[in-house]
């Protein structure tokens, strides 16, 4: 899933592509993907688009005034194309789901792979139309995006670190991939209780998270849309290595159930080298 660094990239590709440029057409392929029915996607056509934003995974294309906003999901991707096919695409073939079609004859698809279709869509008169974005916890790249900000979010906050990070409404942006890797960052076990942070605690995560998204950003910055998702992969230490030796220390990279997914750590960095007990499993064997 993309996560703040390949949105933030893809945000500026599309920014170096679309500003000034006109919206010729929108086509829904798949109609599901569009969550809002008025105003009509049509509506964005003869439009020029005048800024190319992010709120947290959200991508905001702004075509003078209306928003076309997109959430890719978990398996949601956009390809630009340098020509778009003549032809109207064929419904209910393969990824496509929405196509945005530019004055030049460029464009972009919106795709999505697998069965589980979560891509959204939403044309809007402001961002904050769309309730996702309305529920947004601020921005942790932001300039006031602060030491003294963070202490303040996780203050009252009683789960575990790890499910606090990638919650978007107390913070935008992280994923499940980027929490693991601030965490391991931070030499932090994922299970710490957010509210039993010290403050020197607060402010080796703070350093830890601010420097992962950097470095993140930085290194997708620029990085063509096609080679994003392998470009995150291979900055990623932690996230999806399970098996293989931690890059900092050498031990060996371990998986724990959280949620709806897995997490990874490393023993050594972050649990005094004690394996997490894999709570789904421990309670199955109660
Ligand atoms: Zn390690």
């Amino acid at each position: 899933m993309p996560e703040l660094p390949e949105v933030e990239a893809l945000r500026g590709f599309l920014a170096e592509h679309l500003v000034g440029h006109e919206i010729v057409r929108v086509l829904p392929v798949a109609i599901s993907v569009l969550k809002t029915y008025d105003p009509q996607v049509t509506a964005l056509e003869g439009r020029p688009v005048t800024a190319v934003t992010r709120h947290g995974k959200f991508l905001d294309i702004d075509a003078d005034g209306l928003h076309l906003i997109t959430h890719l999901a978990r398996a949601g991707w956009l390809q630009w194309r340098d020509r778009l096919p003549d032809g109207p695409p064929k419904p209910g073939k393969g990824p496509l789901a929405l196509r945005v079609a530019l004055e030049t004859g460029e464009g972009f698809d919106l795709t999505e792979a697998g069965t589980t279709k979560k891509l959204a869509v939403y044309v809007a008169q402001h961002p904050g139309d769309v309730p996702g974005v309305a529920r947004l916890g601020p921005d942790p790249l932001a300039d006031t995006f602060d030491e003294a900000a963070f202490a303040a979010l996780l203050d009252s906050e009683r789960r575990q670190i790890k499910g606090a990070l990638r919650d978007q409404k107390l913070i935008a942006g992280i994923g499940n991939a980027y929490s693991d890797e601030i965490l391991h960052a931070a030499r932090m076990s994922p299970f710490k209780r957010a509210a039993t942070l010290t403050p020197d605690d607060i402010h080796t995560l703070y350093e830890a998270l601010r420097a992962t998204l950097t470095d993140a950003v930085a290194r997708s910055h620029g990085v063509a849309a096609g080679r994003l998702k392998s470009e995150k992969k291979s900055g990623l230490r932690v996230h999806g290595r399970t098996g293989e030796p931690c890059p900092v220390c050498g031990d060996t990279i371990r998986e724990v159930s959280f949620s709806d997914s897995s997490l990874q750590y490393c023993p050594t960095c972050q649990t005094g080298g004690k394996p997490l007990a894999d709570r789904r499993m421990s309670r199955l064997l109660k």
